[in-house]
């Protein structure tokens, strides 16, 4: 296991030597190592671009079986199986009939999210060396990695590791002579978390504004600029070279059923150690809070988990061993998600946490929706007065109902997560919202919240 510790500039990262020889190690080599983004160093310490020598004396679809038969499952959040959304790519090998474009999503903008940051800065020829596999393998001409705004300092580095790689031959024409044309550019966004929906990125790739498309027409039908696109997350495609290198079978070994290979977790909040911990698929939540994350930094007892971003609905510390998967967490009401915990002791306040996600989404809301737009800026409104002491009664049943017109009424998941979290806090701690409405005041902090505010 390899751990990253985020410092407060959150901006860059130290490695603490947290190495472990129990855990499989793909995503996080030589993390911590300012030279490793180096190609020199990918090459001669991680066995880089070998995995790309062996893909290119495959044929392309047997690329893609390897990939499917490995159970790698997208990390962007959703979980779908990479080499299923590989395989919905037209097989027609007539290049001049379609220009396919493959995709990487760099727009990492969750709250409590912070790991494909981390892959590239320490990582990015692995990155370069999954997209280039997963272009032989769909047979892609072209690829854009698409990065959110602010992450101007890692478009820079991204941007010389794909010139490093340009000059010795692994991008470029006639790729390692195997006759694959394909370069890479970035591209850095505006800065909009709904940007991170696939048809959004691909709008604002095109210069478009950043609204999520009406599917289908899917993107390996339809995508950029109107042919074939494959989208994948960077933490994805980064796990592609490890798929490779050491077969699928001994891929999905690593993990849980249907839920192999290993992920980056990411642990912040009220916790000890926050930091990034590459860790096999199905890990106990537990285990990342309590023995990696050390537990609660304040001494206090947890009160909740917000296990994969802020998207997942909240889970109680009688949740802490369900495993981390996209499976297990359903099954307990959750999301497994973008995989970045948010750790709540007791002085939290959920009324405050509910507040704070639901002032993100209508915020974020592109406003195509009505229910979206309208629904996530009314429920802001609602959970301010009863936070500022001002709730009335009937609001939680007013909340609960603007929760139910926005739910699966819309036309990307940015409504469904608003609705998620939101859910799953009044279910678990209704009484402390009506206590605040009762009494005008916090029953946690215990004094009056327009004096707190
Ligand atoms: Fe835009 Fe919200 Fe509709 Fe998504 S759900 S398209 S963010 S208005």
């Amino acid at each position: 296991m390899t751990k990253i510790r985020v410092k407060p500039d959150r901006q860059r990262y130290t490695f603490d030597g947290f190495g472990s020889e129990a855990f499989p190690n793909f995503l996080l080599r030589g993390a911590g190592d300012l030279n490793n983004w180096r190609l020199g160093v990918y090459v001669e310490a991680h066995e880089g671009y070998q995995a790309l020598r062996k893909a290119l004396q495959m044929d392309p679809q047997d690329v893609v079986q390897e990939v499917r038969s490995s159970g790698l499952r997208g990390r962007g959040g959703a979980g779908f199986l990479a080499g299923l959304k590989w395989s919905f790519m037209p097989k027609d090998t007539d290049n001049q009939k379609f220009v396919r474009y493959l995709v990487c999503n760099a727009d990492e903008g969750e709250p409590g999210t912070f790991k494909d940051r981390v892959i590239i800065e320490y990582n990015p020829h692995q990155l370069i060396e999954g997209m280039v596999i997963a272009a032989w393998a769909m047979q892609c001409r072209k690829g854009f990695i698409y990065f959110r705004g602010e992450f101007k300092w890692l478009i820079d580095k991204m941007d010389a590791a794909i010139q490093e790689a340009r000059d010795a031959g692994y991008l470029g024409n006639n790729i390692l002579g195997s006759g694959l044309d394909f370069d890479l550019d970035t591209y850095r966004g505006a800065g909009a978390y709904v940007c991170g929906e696939e048809t959004a990125l691909l709008n604002s790739l095109e210069g478009r504004r950043g609204e999520p498309r009406v599917k289908p027409p899917f993107p390996a039908a339809k995508g950029a600029y109107g042919q074939p696109t494959n989208v994948n997350n960077v933490e994805t495609l980064a796990n592609v070279p490890a798929i490779m290198r050491l077969g699928a079978q001994a891929y999905a070994a690593i993990g849980s059923k249907n839920n192999t290979g290993t992920r980056l977790f990411g642990i912040s909040g009220h916790v000890r150690n926050p930091g990034m911990y590459e860790m096999p698929m199905g890990t106990p939540l537990r285990y990342l809070v309590e023995t990696v994350g050390g537990g609660t930094s304040s001494g206090l007892p947890i009160k909740a988990v917000i296990p994969g971003g802020i998207s997942a609905p909240v889970l109680k510390p009688e949740d802490l061993d369900t495993p981390m998967d996209f499976d297990a967490m359903i099954a307990k009401g959750s999301m497994a998600g973008s995989g970045g915990a948010i750790v709540l002791d007791k002085s939290a306040c959920m009324v405050q946490a509910a507040l704070r996600a639901a002032r993100f989404y209508a915020h974020e809301s592109c406003g195509q929706c009505t229910p979206c737009r309208e629904g996530c800026h009314w429920v802001k409104m609602i959970l301010s007065r009863i936070e500022y002491g001002k709730g009335r009664k009937g609001d939680l049943e007013l909340l609960e109902n603007i929760v139910s017109k926005i739910n699966m009424r819309t036309l990307c998941p940015l409504g469904d997560a608003a609705c998620g979290l939101l859910e799953s806090i009044i279910k678990k701690f209704r009484s402390e919202f009506e206590a605040h409405i009762e009494q005008g005041k916090c029953p946690v902090a215990g004094e009056s919240l327009l004096v707190r505010h």
